[in-house]
């Protein structure tokens, strides 16, 4: 099986992100990062880039819930 090219692999990576890959799409991605250190890289960077903007985008929904709470906490305060 022919190795993919970078622009292919780089696609695939970014979709990957964003949802699983076929088994298909996993294997020539998988033989293509065998052989390239860019691509490497650039998945090493990609996954860290998306583990943090999942980190910051939970920390925001949780900032979210504080905020609910203190709504609530202070509307119950005012009634009393
Ligand atoms: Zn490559």
């Amino acid at each position: 099986m022919a190795i993919i090219p970078c622009r292919q692999a780089t696609l695939l990576i970014c979709k990957k992100q964003e949802r699983a890959l076929t088994l298909r799409e996993r294997f020539k991605l998988r033989a293509h990062l065998k052989v390239c250190e860019f691509c490497r890289r650039f998945l090493a960077q990609t996954e860290a880039i998306s583990r943090a903007v999942r980190t910051m985008v939970a920390a925001e929904s949780l900032m979210g819930e504080e905020k609910k709470r203190m709504e609530a906490a202070l509307e119950g305060f005012m009634k009393s």
